[in-house]
């Protein structure tokens, strides 16, 4: 926590707002808005799930349809397609930026568009804080008319072009859950430039209740709406934001710049126009054994580090999904290692994670 986390919950049991709205759900939203500029609005809602679930629906997608969705991913990204008694489909990443690869993209359109069926959108990544090639996949689905939703759950903070991730895709969802960059627990936003379609969102997260004296339904709702309590708790997280970024990029810089002399390790640069977060330093050894050792040399020394995102058509409960792939996510799960990225890391953490790690190649 940052430090004015607690008056801003205060304030909320002061004030008596124990409720999913309130001044802090409001003060929240603006303080996100204010962040990510450009014109949006904010809908702060119980998960980046759920605001994902809500994009889709807001999209018009439904039982029988088809989502693009990336495959190197986390299988929050994919769920809600399921939600709807809609289909994945999923495609392969690109090694610049480990995010949905915009040749494969077009490549799967175009044979789903020969099968007979449009897919009814898109779901790009930017993984780990880094972000996707957003000018190629947006004119591939202008090309084809198909609208983007863009998952920047592990990316508040990072920028594409100068432009925050999060307000490039149609519709673009945040995560405050507890491992992100800040969190409020649990919780999560819908970003759009469409007024009228946060007001649709807001409306479907608090039970879709028409305007009446009594309870009156004509949609089926959800109850998705954050907490004016948890809400409290994220104003407090956005004022420490940048420090946030500063330190997780920090953390790259530090295992960057000791360990890419270390031969066979590589890290994945920014690309030309791109700034990560870095919320998560990752590392690519030269195989899975050594992956393997690293990881178990850090474990013996009670040191979590993990491997990278298992991809969604390797997943067992998606197996029967169709899905376009050409082999990169499947070698960067095989060969990746997630390290130690906490925002309070010390210099004197990181040389102890860096000392085992050179230890182990030597
Ligand atoms: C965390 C995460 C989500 C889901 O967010 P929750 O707030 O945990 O529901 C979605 N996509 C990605 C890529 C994530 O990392």
């Amino acid at each position: 926590m940052g430090g004015t986390e607690q008056e801003y919950v205060r304030e909320a049991f002061d004030s008596n707002w124990i409720a999913p709205l309130g001044p802090n759900v409001n003060g929240f939203e603006k303080a996100i808005e204010t962040f990510v500029g450009g014109d949006i609005h904010a809908a702060c809602l119980s998960s980046g799930t759920a605001a994902l679930h809500l994009a889709l629906e807001l999209l018009g997608v439904g039982p029988g349809d088809e989502v693009l969705c990336q495959s190197f991913t986390f299988s929050a990204s994919a769920n809600p397609i399921a939600y709807l008694g809609a289909t994945p489909v999923f495609v392969d990443s690109e090694p610049e930026t480990w995010n949905i690869s915009p040749a494969l993209l077009e490549e799967a359109i175009q044979t789903r568009l020969k099968t007979g069926k449009k897919p009814k959108a898109i779901i790009a990544v930017h993984l780990y804080g880094m972000p996707y090639q957003h000018s190629a996949i947006r004119e591939i689905a202008e090309k084809y008319s198909i609208p983007v939703v863009e998952d920047s759950a592990e990316a508040l903070g990072s920028t594409y072009k100068g432009q925050s991730c999060g307000t490039l895709g149609d519709i673009g969802i945040l995560s405050f859950n507890g491992n992100k960059i800040i969190t409020t627990s649990g919780g999560g936003a819908l970003l759009t430039r469409h007024a009228e379609w946060k007001e649709k969102a807001v409306f479907l997260s608090t039970q879709a209740r028409d305007v009446a004296p009594h309870y009156q339904h004509s949609h089926i709702g959800y109850n998705y709406r954050m907490s004016n309590v948890l809400a409290g708790i994220g104003r407090g997280q956005m004022e420490v934001l940048p420090e946030r970024v500063a330190a997780r990029r920090r953390n790259f810089e530090v295992y960057q710049s000791e360990l890419s002399g270390v031969p066979g390790l590589e890290f994945l640069p920014e690309p030309a126009g791109a700034f990560s977060n870095r919320w998560l330093t990752t590392v690519l050894t030269p195989s899975f054994e050594t992956r393997e050792r690293i990881r178990l040399a850090l474990e013996e020394e009670n040191i979590e580090s993990r491997p990278l995102w298992k991809p969604m058509h390797l997943q067992p409960v998606f197996s029967a999904t169709p899905a376009y792939v050409n082999g990169v996510s499947e070698d960067l799960f095989s060969r990746g290692l997630c390290l130690p990225s906490g925002s309070n890391l010390t210099e004197t953490d990181l040389e102890r994670v860096m000392g085992i790690i050179k230890k182990t190649l030597l």
